[in-house]
């Protein structure tokens, strides 16, 4: 049985101030999240979250948005893997689409940081997702298989299973044009199959998020789907009363 996770990528948001007052406020929503079989968790920006993970309860999640795959080294501007587990976070979200889009991300790179992330005991969430033309031409499918053979590549079945997969179709992305929960199914349950002909059975452990404006009052659809553990969610995860509205709609 899958447990339901959402997620929130809080992007370039709020300041250290603005981080720590949210999860002061937020904490108690994880006894209401684990009563109903829900993982909850939040992506501050990095400098955000060494504070926001002493104030949260260690099950409530603190995700990084990104990291390098180097442990340390002459590389400007990134921040590693140790330097994360030095503060207690031990998820990361790898690929997001703005990612790949503003600093060139290619599926390799986060093969990379995948399996940095894996061997240092960690957990990614890898985010795919096609744009706008790539939908429209009816390439969903293929886009999205190529970016989890190569983001996932030479990973073992056991590796795999602890990877964190979120679908997010760029169009929907801030958008306010959620994909339909139909749409989410539909390539979510092929990315299932996929991952079942790759690494077998454990595809039934993996868990695959569906993100792009998913909102309070849409969110109980995408966990209607069978194959929809959770969602990623952007925009309205950034204020408290929204964050647990959107719980509220998972359980
Ligand atoms: C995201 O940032 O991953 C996202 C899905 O954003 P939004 O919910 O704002 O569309």
């Amino acid at each position: 049985m899958r447990r339901k996770l959402l997620l929130g990528n809080w992007k370039m948001n709020k300041t250290v101030t603005e981080a720590k007052e949210f999860a002061s406020a937020a904490a108690p929503l994880l006894e209401l999240a684990k009563a109903h079989h829900v993982d909850i968790g939040i992506a501050p920006s990095f400098v955000a979250l060494e504070a926001a993970r002493k104030i949260l309860p260690p099950d409530f999640i603190v995700s990084a948005q990104n990291v390098n795959e180097h442990d340390h080294g002459a590389y400007t501007g990134e921040v590693s893997i140790p330097m994360l587990k030095d503060i207690g976070i031990d998820w990361a979200i790898i690929g997001h689409s703005e990612r790949r889009e503003y600093n060139a991300e290619t599926s390799l790179a986060c093969n990379a940081k995948i399996k940095a992330l894996l061997s240092a005991g960690m957990t990614p969430v890898y985010c795919l997702g096609e744009s706008l033309a790539t939908f429209e031409k009816g390439e969903t499918k293929s886009f999205v298989a190529h970016q989890l053979e190569e983001g996932l590549r030479d990973l073992t079945p056991d590796e795999a299973k602890k990877v964190v997969i979120a679908y997010e179709p760029i169009w929907a992305i801030g958008t306010g044009k959620s994909a339909t929960k139909d749409i989410a199914e539909d390539v979510i349950g092929f990315i299932r199959r996929s991952l079942r002909e790759r690494f077998g059975a454990v595809a039934e452990d993996i868990r695959i998020l569906y993100g792009g404006s998913v909102k309070p009052n849409n969110v109980r659809e995408y966990m209607e789907c069978p194959n929809v553990d959770g969602a990623l969610v952007g925009g309205a995860s950034l204020t408290l009363d929204s964050y647990e509205e959107l719980l509220r709609g998972m359980i």
